[in-house]
């Protein structure tokens, strides 16, 4: 059976599968990789504010010619603009210059109040990283509501919320997230967050699925043996992995063979799924992304419950 191409949102909107990363895609890369990807095949891109990159990216998306309603654009609320969710969607359609987003997330649950030291990633005096702790994450998706009421954005969501984070913004929400996209792969399974978002109807979005920068989870053996036994590569694997639990994935890549293969998911079978879902509770367990703000406030599991079900 051939995986699926596409998943559905809870808004009934259809997202597809596989779309491309951009964060680190270095400006001068980055326009080439987006052009090169929509023009064979992809219709999914995935962008963000504070990638600083998404002038390109936009440039990128012109050059493919492919007709902007064919293609699903993501962009991220940074975490400077929280109080101001108009303001912060506004740079990102300016940026990439669209008129509105396919879906747009909170990029973190956590809010940096600027100063002197910086506009988006600001300090305080004793080096940490200036968080407003008393921010309400339900403000901030209050305003997220309002524009998507407002027809700006096709469909709203949030990155990195754990299971208490969503649980307390659910006594607020008018409007159910419909994507949560957090870290997730075989060594972050994340299966109890994965079993409370099927509840609830919110789609998952696998971010770093191959390790991030240097793809290092693609020499891991057990990874490998799996990849050999298919006649595929690790990539294939780690990317299908998702595919084959309903989940999209996004990989980052600006190296047009990479960008080719990595669209190519395979179903894996029940079996491979079960090795790779236990490899955390193994022993693998490992989170790659660990931002310098708010970790201390509870937003993510460290090690996002390894235990499968
Ligand atoms: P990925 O896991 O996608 O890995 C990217 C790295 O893998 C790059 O070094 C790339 O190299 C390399 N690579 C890609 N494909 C292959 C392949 N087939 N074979 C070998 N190497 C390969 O990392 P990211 O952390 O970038 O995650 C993907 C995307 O998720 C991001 O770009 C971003 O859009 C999103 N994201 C969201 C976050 C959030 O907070 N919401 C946080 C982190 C990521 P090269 O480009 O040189 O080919």
């Amino acid at each position: 059976m051939s995986p699926p191409t596409h998943f559905k949102l809870n808004t009934g909107a259809q997202i597809p599968a596989v779309g491309l990363g951009t964060w680190k895609s270095e400006p001068g890369e980055v326009r080439k990789a987006v052009s090169f990807a929509l023009k064979d095949g992809y219709r999914h891109i995935d962008a963000a504010l504070i990638y600083g990159n998404e002038n390109e990216v936009g440039q990128g998306i012109k050059d493919s010619g492919v007709p902007r309603e064919q293609i699903f654009v993501t962009s991220k609320l940074w975490n400077t603009h929280q109080p101001n969710v108009k303001e912060g969607l506004q740079k990102s359609l300016d940026a990439l210059g669209l008129d509105y987003l396919d879906l747009y997330l909170i990029h973190w649950p956590v809010r940096l109040v600027p100063n002197d030291t910086s506009d988006t990633l600001p300090t305080n005096p004793d080096g940490s990283r200036a968080v407003d702790r008393s921010w309400d994450q339900s403000e901030t998706w209050r305003q997220m509501e309002e524009v998507y009421r407002e027809g700006k954005v096709r469909a709203i969501g949030v990155a990195n919320w754990s299971i208490p984070y969503l649980e307390e913004l659910s006594k607020k929400w008018t409007v159910v997230p419909a994507v949560n996209q957090v870290e997730l792969h075989p060594f972050l399974p994340q299966h109890e967050l994965r079993e409370y978002c099927a509840k609830h109807g919110i789609l998952l979005e696998a971010y770093s699925p191959l390790g991030s920068t240097g793809a290092p989870l693609m020499s891991d053996p057990d990874i490998r043996q799996i990849a050999e036994k298919n006649d595929v590569s690790a990539a294939t694997i780690l990317l299908s992995y998702h595919v084959s639990k309903g989940v999209v994935v996004i990989p980052k890549s600006v190296t047009e063979k990479r960008i080719s293969s990595n669209k190519e998911t395979v179903t894996l079978s029940k079996e491979d799924l079960a090795v790779l879902d236990e490899l955390a509770a193994k022993g693998k367990a490992k989170r790659i992304n660990t931002p310098l703000f708010g970790w201390d406030l509870g937003f993510a599991d460290w090690y996002g419950s390894v235990r499968s079900k």
